[in-house]
């Protein structure tokens, strides 16, 4: 009798459907629940936000858009908006698949309620007067185009003018394609200004918070005198896979996470958010002229 031949195994065919995933979905009841994506654990959104967007369980820091990160930063009541006039518009009319870069700026409006990826203004920290940028993640992944950069070299020139201590807490997905070289032009903007601001003897403190990248990092957000980095979070220039591609070898564990930051240099210090507000208020009282 003939041996049987094994089947050829045919390459991966992606119009053959062969049947449904086994793997089992996890289940996460919207509303009031959350899963933690870190531990895993189920929380309890009520809880999850009494604790300031951190999970009780494992300490991860969950992101928070610009108008909640200023809640949890600032003494209530004190935050003044400024340059919130100033709109985005698409000076080079993008488009990519169907969409228009003018129609995506309107849903980012609606969904966050914020103007632009950058909210800006006067604030205090526990009494203390600050010039107070937050950059808003939500918003097309917070990326820097032309407002962002615009509002945060304005912020610093107020900060200049008053000699007020500046604050900007960076979330940042990197220079904004959508705006081309624009974009690319508010790092040396924005860089400019802290230069001037740093001649006339400011104090800086920059806040890093999940996620810092691309354009972002390269520019205001590792300018500060201070830089503060939220546990755990991601922050780099280009992607691990990028350079891990470019180099042709492995990067190390945690690679471009804040603790190894800090342990390489890039970061001054590590900040657990409900001790931000009096770490900033600290460093005020330490470093301000
Ligand atoms: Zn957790």
């Amino acid at each position: 009798m003939a041996e049987q031949k094994p089947d050829i195994v045919k390459p991966y065919d992606p119009s053959v459907f062969e049947g449904p995933s086994f793997r089992k979905k996890r289940e996460v009841p919207g509303g009031l629940w959350m899963r933690c994506p870190a531990c895993e654990s189920m929380l309890y959104r009520k809880v999850v936000r009494e604790n300031l967007d951190v999970c009780p369980e494992c300490q991860h820091h969950f992101r928070v858009g610009a108008r909640r990160r200023i809640e949890l930063l600032t003494d209530p009541g004190s935050f003044e908006e400024r340059f919130a006039e100033i709109a985005p518009s698409d000076p080079l009319q993008f488009k990519w698949a169907d969409k228009t870069f003018a129609d995506r700026i309107r849903k980012e409006q609606e969904k966050t309620g914020n103007v632009e990826a950058v909210v800006t203004g006067i604030a205090y920290v526990k009494g203390r007067r600050v010039a107070l940028g937050a950059m808003d993640g939500d918003w097309l992944m917070g990326s820097m185009g032309s407002v962002v950069g615009e509002k945060v070299a304005l912020l610093v020139e107020e900060a200049t003018r008053t000699l007020l201590p500046l604050v900007i807490v960076c979330m940042s997905g990197g220079a904004r394609m959508h705006e081309g070289a624009l974009s690319l032009m508010q790092m040396a903007k924005t860089s400019a200004a802290l230069a001037r601001f740093d001649q006339a003897g400011g104090l800086y403190i920059s806040v890093l918070a999940d996620p810092t990248t691309g354009g972002t990092t390269a520019s205001f957000a590792m300018l500060g005198d201070v830089i503060v980095a939220e546990p755990g979070a991601e922050i780099g220039f280009a992607g691990v896979r990028v350079i891990a591609n470019t180099i042709k070898s492995e990067l190390p564990e945690g690679f471009q996470r804040s603790e190894f930051l800090l342990e390489h240099g890039f970061v001054d210090i590590i900040v657990h958010r409900k001790e931000l507000r009096n770490e900033v208020a600290r460093l005020i009282d330490y470093c301000a002229p």
